[in-house]
């Protein structure tokens, strides 16, 4: 299964943002806040007037790598998101909410998305009874998350155990850290991301 292994803050710079890809090293050692030019020796030239479609490009650039999503996965969950009832864009922010590995991340069993889905590849994440190792699973409200007992035991986990009382858990989850275990509870409503994405621009960049 293909993921980004470039330099990651490099991705930031690109989007001129925080993505916050490499967990609770952002708050304290940040390269954007450092160097906040793009990435690459025309940096300069990139501060022209953007089109409509470079806007729309770009949003559609940031979403993915938020979420550790390459295009083609990402397409899918478009079009994914276009099949349910509401409105596209957001609903393709709900989808990509689901995945497993946002739900690991959400959960705080996991400092950034791309450790929750290196955790789950590894086979550490059982959801409602079975192992499930693929990040991209789509949950639903009910859905029980937990730590395999074979995992528990390790160092990693037992840290995490430590830490997550200390964690603030997305509000649409329930967490026991005791077992290391998490439920989703409801589906998020839109607010409640707190993701700065405008999705409308990546729903005109797919209806070229
Ligand atoms: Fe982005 Fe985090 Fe790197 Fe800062 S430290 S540039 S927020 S990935």
């Amino acid at each position: 299964m293909a993921r980004y292994t470039g330099p990651v803050c490099k991705l930031c710079r690109r989007e001129g943002m925080k993505l916050f890809l490499k967990g609770d090293k952002c708050f304290s050692n940040c390269t954007i806040e450092k160097r906040p030019m793009p990435p690459g020796p025309h940096a300069q030239r990139r501060g022209r007037k953007v089109s409509d479609f470079g806007l729309q490009l770009r949003e559609k650039q940031k979403a993915r790598r938020i979420y550790g999503v390459l295009e083609r996965q990402f397409r899918r969950h478009f079009e994914a998101a276009e099949k349910r009832p509401g409105l596209t864009g957001e609903n393709l922010l709900l989808v990509l909410e689901m995945r497993l590995d946002n739900v690991v991340y959400r959960l705080g069993l996991a400092d950034s998305r791309s450790q929750a889905r290196q955790i789950v590849r590894h086979g550490h994440i059982i959801v409602n009874g079975q192992k499930t190792d693929i990040p991209s699973y789509i949950c639903k409200p009910g859905d029980e998350i937990r730590v395999a007992d074979a995992s528990k035991g390790n160092e990693y986990f037992q840290t995490v155990q430590l830490s997550l009382p200390r964690k603030q858990i997305a509000g649409w989850m329930s967490v026991s850290a005791s077992n290391l275990a998490g439920r989703m509870e409801r589906v998020p409503t839109r607010d409640e991301l707190g993701i700065d994405l405008n999705e409308q621009l990546i729903v005109e960049f797919y209806s070229r």
